[in-house]
């Protein structure tokens, strides 16, 4: 496995791989978990050639949150990626991203970059895009691989990719969960252990809204909002910051219960601000996620 930090060099080593060989490409920003491993491990399965990145991207964290204290721990996941199989693992520095005098940025707009994720975390979105595609820029992959456990990154990345005619094609898997449910992110490190188990709140949530959904009162969606914030406001540990029912593909709010339908639910517990959604796809299945049983 080699390890690249300057850009130069990663365009360099991609310009060596011949056309007929599949590049895969897993974009993260470190502090690696099973729910990285798995889109490692898919990409590992389809493609020839496997990179992944890890970059902590400042453009995507607002001035309040918490890019200074964001976990690393690059050693550890270097071993865990060379056990993968890896072939190039990417770690630029900022300033090789940003290096003086940038100014272009890519801006999603309308309710997609705005609403949800968007409203909470401004200009977000247009972090998340510019570096998605400078970093496509630079490694030119044919697959690349998001979790579905970021609903509203995956359907920015989606429309980017159409919008822009990018040559890549998306694989989007389901989001990795503790085995009492909690999805598995970097930020879950924040959490003492009373907050670990509070975390759960948003999974019951979930699946409460799921339960109310599948009940198909009249209320509609208020019904499924009101079963998810019901089940986070019992949590004294958690803070709700939001519990909604969005299109998964333009965001809009949805005016009734249909597939394909997100519900989404973010919310504050101790330290952590942490995400999670269950999706109804439009064949009328859901992709609720996948719980690691063996440790
Ligand atoms: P991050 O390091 O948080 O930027 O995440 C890198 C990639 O891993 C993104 O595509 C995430 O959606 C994905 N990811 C993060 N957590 C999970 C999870 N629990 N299950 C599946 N994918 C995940």
């Amino acid at each position: 496995m080699q390890v690249i930090t300057t850009v130069r060099e990663m365009v360099d080593e991609r310009s060596k791989y011949a056309g007929s060989q599949r590049v895969g490409f897993v974009a993260t920003m470190g502090y690696l978990h099973k729910g990285h491993l798995s889109l490692v491990r898919q990409g590992r399965k389809e493609n020839e050639i496997l990179m992944v990145s890890i970059f902590v991207n400042p453009a995507q964290f607002g001035p309040h949150e918490d890019l200074g204290s964001y976990p690393h721990d690059l050693p550890h996941d270097l071993h865990m990626l060379e056990a993968l199989d890896v072939d190039i693992v990417f770690t630029p520095t900022p300033e090789e991203i940003y290096p003086p005098g940038f100014v272009t940025y890519v801006e999603p707009a309308g309710p997609l970059a705005t609403e949800a994720e968007g409203a909470s975390r401004p200009g977000h979105f247009r972090g998340v895009a510019t570096v998605v595609l400078k970093l496509f820029q630079i490694v030119q992959p044919h697959q690349a691989y998001f979790g579905q456990k970021d609903a509203q990154q995956v359907a920015v990345i989606s429309r980017m990719v159409t919008d822009l005619n990018l040559p890549v094609k998306l694989r989007i898997l389901s989001t990795i969960r503790e085995a009492d449910g909690l999805a598995m992110s970097s930020r879950n490190a924040y959490l003492d252990a009373e907050e670990r188990t509070a975390a759960i709140v948003l999974y019951r949530a979930l699946q409460a809204g799921r339960m109310a959904f599948e009940a198909h009162t009249e209320e509609e969606p208020p019904a499924v909002v009101k079963a998810m914030t019901g089940t986070v406001l019992a949590e004294p540990r958690a803070h709700l910051d939001y519990a909604q029912v969005r299109d998964p593909h333009s965001f809009m709010p949805l005016e009734e219960l249909r597939a394909p339908a997100l519900l989404l639910i973010a919310a504050k517990v101790g330290p952590a601000r942490l995400i999670d959604n269950f999706l109804l796809r439009a064949d009328g299945s859901w992709d609720t996620g996948i719980h690691v049983t063996e440790h």
